[in-house]
């Protein structure tokens, strides 16, 4: 049997950490309601271009340049970022569709953080180990480098 006092006191360690759990956990910056912008594509001969490439990697929360080598990665072909337009030259004939899913990917893969679902993270390579940190819950996961 417990006394009171070791009741009283296990409610007030339950409070506290409830208390504490609502401190940490972020107002979820849902999945769902988080909109990565369209990307507005335009195809040029055997040339695509994404032109609002910079205000995607900005929603996406990462250096554009990163951005792009991955869609370069994943499409197989080379491309040019153009910092002074904020476009992205993809030397490939792709449909916006396929450069949505790819962003959608990376943006789950490389933005979002699986344990809270925030997109206050960043990516930091240790080694050839890259860790998605979560600046909201702290949570650490590695992913797939690129
Ligand atoms: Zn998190």
């Amino acid at each position: 049997m417990e006394g009171r006092s070791e009741i009283k006191e296990k409610l007030t360690n339950y409070e506290w950490l409830l208390d504490r759990l609502y401190k940490k956990v972020p107002p979820r910056s849902g999945s769902t309601e988080y909109k990565i912008p369209e990307p507005q594509v335009i195809r040029i001969g055997s040339q695509t271009i994404i032109r609002n490439f910079r205000d995607v990697s900005e929603k996406l929360k990462r250096e554009p340049q990163l951005v792009a080598k991955y869609l370069q990665k994943e499409l197989a072909t080379a491309g040019s970022y153009d910092s002074s337009s904020g476009q992205l030259i993809l030397n490939v004939k792709v449909s916006k569709r396929v450069i949505s899913q790819f962003l959608n990917i990376f943006f789950k893969n490389y933005v979002r953080c699986p344990t809270c679902g925030s997109v206050d993270t960043r990516l930091e390579k240790r080694g050839k180990t890259w860790i998605l940190i979560c600046e909201a819950c702290g949570a650490e996961q590695p992913v797939k480098p690129f």
